[in-house]
C-alpha cells in the first residue's frame, strides 16, 4: 500500500482531511498548504509548534530576544489590527501562489514608506511597479486606515506612530524569512497555517451533534 498523495512512500499518519492515512514526507510538506488541515488535527498543532519554535530559535540567535518581546507587546495593544493584515496577505497567497516573502516584505516596504510621508503630513501613496507589492501594499494601508482614522473601531484605535510599528515589524519577520529559509513562500505558508480556510470549519460543527 502507498501514500494516496506521493504514491511513492508508506502511508503512516492518519489524515483526518483526507480521511485516509498519508506519508509523514507529504503530511509535512503540504499541511495547511494543499491539505485543509482541521484544527484538532495533532500532526497538524505540533508541526505548526515545531516549525515555529525553530524559526524563532534562529531569529533569537540573529536578532536577539527583543524582536519577540516587541512583537509581543505590539500585538498585545492591538490583536485585532495583527489577524485583520494577517488574513489580508493570505487571502492574496491563496489566491495567487506565486506570491513569495520578497513580494510581501516588498510591499509592507511600500506601505511603510506611505506612512512615513503621511507622518510628514503629505499625502501620497507609493507605488512600485510590481503589482503584487501594490496589493500587499494597499491592503496594509486599507486595513491601517480603517483602525486608525474610524471612530468606530473604538478602544482598538490606533495613531500613526503604532502604524509604522506594526508594519515595520511584519516587514522585519518577512525579511528575516526572506534571508533565513530556502523556501520562498516560508513566511507566507507560516501565516497560512494560523488563519485555515473558513470551510475547514463545517465538519467539524456536525461533529458537535452527535449525542453520547
Ligand atoms: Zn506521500
Amino acid at each position: 500500500m502507498k501514500c494516496v498523495l506521493c504514491d511513492k512512500r508508506k502511508p503512516k499518519r492518519y489524515c483526518p482531511a483526507k480521511r485516509t492515512t498519508i506519508c509523514p514526507v507529504c503530511c509535512g510538506e503540504k499541511r495547511g498548504v494543499e491539505i485543509n488541515c482541521p484544527l484538532d488535527c495533532q500532526y497538524y498543532v505540533e508541526g505548526q509548534k515545531h516549525h515555529q519554535q525553530k524559526m524563532m530559535q534562529q531569529r533569537i540567535k540573529k536578532d536577539g530576544a527583543r524582536s519577540y518581546v516587541r512583537k509581543a507587546e505590539l500585538y498585545k495593544h492591538n490583536p485585532e489590527l495583527f489577524a485583520h493584515l494577517e488574513k489580508g496577505f493570505v487571502g492574496i497567497f491563496r489566491a495567487d501562489k506565486n506570491l513569495t516573502n520578497k513580494d510581501l516584505a516588498s510591499g509592507l516596504e511600500l506601505a511603510h514608506k506611505t506612512l512615513e510621508t503621511e507622518k510628514k503630513g503629505i499625502i501620497f501613496q507609493h507605488q512600485s511597479g510590481n503589482s503584487y507589492a501594490d496589493e500587499i501594499s494597499n491592503h496594509v494601508l486599507s486595513i491601517v486606515s480603517h483602525f486608525k482614522d474610524n471612530p468606530e473601531v473604538g478602544a482598538s484605535r490606533i495613531n500613526l506612530d503604532f502604524a509604522l510599528l506594526v508594519v515595520k515589524e511584519f516587514l522585519e519577520e518577512a525579511t528575516f524569512y526572506m534571508e533565513n529559509d530556502t523556501n520562498p513562500k516560508s513566511y507566507l505558508i507560516h501565516l497560512m497555517r494560523y488563519h485555515p480556510e473558513e470551510e475547514v470549519q463545517t465538519p467539524a460543527e456536525s461533529k458537535l451533534i452527535i449525542t453520547p
